[in-house]
């Protein structure tokens, strides 16, 4: 069966980009050298990941120096985390929220087994964040603030530059993951407070397993990573070169599509989610629409499994997500919509549909065509749903 996929999950993962890869295959052949050896084969790969991390600077207003590459967003977070506690050792409470990535919330979790105290700050009903809240949380004994910049699950939009400030009038260091943010909101380090900023390359068009931490200027920083000399100290091991040269690529690319995903992605993703909404009864956008990413719509289909919608919808080739890629394979709601207070009922039936600039009109014109009646039949075999509509019927 040749049947074409409509890829519409996004947030999980990105395809690289063709010049993307053609930037990169070079550095897997010919161009293999080590970039800190002494002779100008290795040097001219050196060079490349000076353009490189150039690139990665240019898209969020940063000085090359300021980048550090990484393996992940997963590394680049627990880096910033862990370099603000080891550089304040007095310091043992963090600040964060209850809707982060796995990649804050799980360390966070570990390192309270190791005598460090955090907050999780709560979202309100559409998952934005109140700062007063912020403010009260803190205490003399705050080493560190954490929030992301958008979340993955419903692309709800923190006002993180705020927050950056509230954080250095008090000298604490700012953190920000900001993995789905980048390449889809204008991001300029040098107009705003935030000390670091984890970026992944997968999210936007580059390949899996390289990312980015950037770390402002006079910020104290104790690298994760000890070994090598590599990113001037600050994080050891062999660069992964190929990795490199493509997140520079994808961030070029990025800084020039970013006017498209304010335009043609947002207008796909409006137009997808209108439709479903008016097509499909019962059903509701999770998360704030206006303070949200342009690529994504987390939508609720009341009383049927999320995971029975992403099968059907697999028979057609469309993919999404339930909850996050990384709490997919469990049936539990998603700690992000259970954080926002969405029933249950609401909270198991929802779908994640993030978008990119490579997504067509037909493909979403395709997955309104189909989505209706997928709903229908799933609801037709869900005994509550049965019940609620005779109920509705009868009233
Ligand atoms: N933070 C956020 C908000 C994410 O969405 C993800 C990936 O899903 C990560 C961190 C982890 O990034 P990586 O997969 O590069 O480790």
């Amino acid at each position: 069966m040749n049947m074409k996929t409509v890829y519409l999950d996004n947030n999980a993962t990105t395809r690289v980009a063709p010049e993307v890869l053609e930037a990169m295959l070079p550095y897997f052949s010919e161009l293999y050298g080590n970039p800190s050896s002494m002779h100008s084969f290795g040097g001219q790969v050196a060079q490349k990941i000076r353009e490189a991390r150039e690139q990665v600077a240019a898209l969020i207003g940063a000085s090359p120096e300021e980048i550090i590459f990484t393996s992940c967003g997963t590394e680049s977070d627990n880096a910033a985390i862990r370099s603000a506690l080891a550089t304040q050792p007095e310091k043992r409470h963090i600040v964060t929220s209850r809707v982060e990535h796995p990649a804050i919330k799980s360390l966070c979790l570990n390192l309270a087994g190791q005598g460090y105290r955090f907050t999780e700050l709560a979202v309100e009903k559409n998952g934005i964040l109140d700062l007063e809240q912020l403010v009260k949380s803190l205490t003399p004994d705050t080493a560190v603030i954490s929030l992301m910049w958008a979340n993955n699950e419903t692309g709800v939009i923190f006002p993180v530059e705020e927050a950056a400030e509230i954080a250095r009038e008090r000298g604490i260091p700012f953190h920000t993951d900001a993995v789905q943010a980048v390449g889809k909101l204008p991001i300029d380090m040098k107009k705003n407070a935030i000390d670091m900023l984890s970026l992944s390359g997968h999210k936007l068009h580059a390949p899996k397993g390289i990312g980015s931490l950037y770390v402002r200027k006079g910020t104290r920083f104790s690298p994760f990573l000890i070994g090598g000399h590599q990113e001037r100290g600050r994080r050891g091991g062999t660069e992964n070169t190929p990795s490199i040269v493509g997140l520079g690529k994808a961030c070029e690319l990025a800084g020039r599509h970013l006017a498209m995903e304010n335009t043609t992605v947002r207008r796909l993703r409006d137009k997808l989610e209108t439709a479903l909404l008016s097509h499909i009864p019962k059903s509701r956008v999770n998360g704030d629409t206006e303070q949200r990413l342009p690529n994504t719509s987390n939508i609720s289909f009341e009383f049927i499994e999320g995971e029975g919608i992403l099968l059907m919808m697999n028979e057609y080739g469309i993919c999404a997500s339930s909850g996050s890629a990384c709490t997919s394979g469990s049936l539990q709601p998603s700690h992000v919509l259970r954080a926002m207070g969405v029933p249950f009922t609401m909270a198991h039936g929802s779908i994640r549909f993030s978008l990119s600039v490579y997504n067509t009109e037909e493909e979403i014109d395709f997955v309104i065509q189909k989505l209706p009646a997928i709903i229908e039949r799933l609801r037709g075999m869900s005994p509550y749903w049965t019940s609620v509509s005779q109920a509705c019927e009868t009233e």
